[in-house]
């Protein structure tokens, strides 16, 4: 349990930021200290240096556009992300999502850019910033760059960040008058790690949907959309028949899962199965009033 010997960096500006995380071999970024802090701890990493983006001004901003999108610093802590009112009023799914995870400690401490970054299949944010079409905004000595969620998430516990970069912020556009987003999940125990994950984002005009994403978490490295459900769920009518039309689609399609310690894959498949079929019926149901 005791921590082995290593740098302890404040840089001032996300400049300051990457340029140590840059000059420095094996620093790493610390925010929130929730994973990273316990995976020293347990002799998984030794960072040379920990540069702590942590109480950074330019990263714990959030902003919303003219336009509708919004844009939140990556260490803005769970906590914030569930009481901000340009949250809760733009994209209430991250809100209820902030408000949900684990207990106070976590949420006091924890930040979306940190639980992006650490990217465990397990995490809250990956699905429910896919499925919102999130921009990860990357910020290096020489300048930034604009990732999509597919080309971020890069696999179980990676990202596609490189040395002496920084997740800068995630940028949600605008969601429209008449989308629902809704996710739900199934966990180990009352405090643990989801076996099975499903967000669902419908668009919705007319009482047809227009547009769909379907994704899920937990069952590969990396969020998993099922672009069959989306296209059998797109053009549908938004009605009570619309969670069997997405659980048909979900069994016609190839759905990837892993098998590990908490659950067999053909038992994670069903239960994600289950979280889709929940999540369609609560997004129609959330436009029914
Ligand atoms: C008891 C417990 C239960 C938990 N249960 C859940 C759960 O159910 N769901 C869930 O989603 N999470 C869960 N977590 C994890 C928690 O959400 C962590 O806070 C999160 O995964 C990491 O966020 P952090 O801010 O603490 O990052 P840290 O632990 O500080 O960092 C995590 C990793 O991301 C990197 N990093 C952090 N910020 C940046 C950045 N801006 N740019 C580049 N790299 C960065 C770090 O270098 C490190 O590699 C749990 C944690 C605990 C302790």
């Amino acid at each position: 349990m005791i921590l082995p010997p290593f740098r302890y960096l404040r840089p001032q500006s996300i400049g300051d930021a990457v340029s140590m995380l840059a000059a420095i071999e094996g620093a790493a970024v610390l925010a929130g200290g929730q994973t990273l802090v316990n995976a020293m701890k347990l002799d998984l990493v030794a960072p040379t240096a920990l540069v702590d983006v942590h109480r950074l001004d330019e990263l714990a901003t959030i902003t919303a556009s003219a336009d509708g999108s919004i844009a939140i610093g990556a260490a803005v802590t769970y906590a914030r992300l569930a009481a901000d009112p340009v949250v809760r009023q733009h994209v209430p799914a991250v809100a209820s999502m902030a408000a949900g995870l684990v207990d106070r400690q976590v949420r006091n401490r924890g930040t979306i850019g940190g639980n992006c970054c650490l990217n465990d299949p397990t995490s809250n944010f990956p699905p429910l910033l896919t499925a919102l079409d999130a921009v990860f905004v990357v910020a290096a000595v020489g300048g930034e760059r604009r990732l999509s969620a597919a080309e971020f998430f890069t696999g179980t516990l990676t990202t596609a960040l490189c040395r002496g970069e920084i997740l800068a912020a995630v940028e949600i556009p605008a969601v429209a008058d008449g989308t629902r987003v809704v996710h739900r999940h199934l966990q180990v125990g009352a405090d643990s790690w989801a076996m099975a994950r499903a967000v669902v984002r419908l668009d919705v005009r007319e009482h047809t949907v227009q547009t769909a994403r379907v994704v899920l978490g937990a069952v590969l490295g990396s969020p998993q959309r099922l672009d069959g459900v989306e296209a059998a769920l797109a053009g549908s009518p938004a009605g009570s028949e619309l969670a069997a039309v997405a659980c048909e689609a979900f069994d016609r399609a190839d759905v990837q899962v892993v098998d590990d310690v908490h659950c067999s894959a053909e038992y994670r498949r069903r239960m994600s199965k289950v979280q889709v079929r929940r999540a369609v019926a609560a997004a129609v149901e959330a436009g029914a009033s």
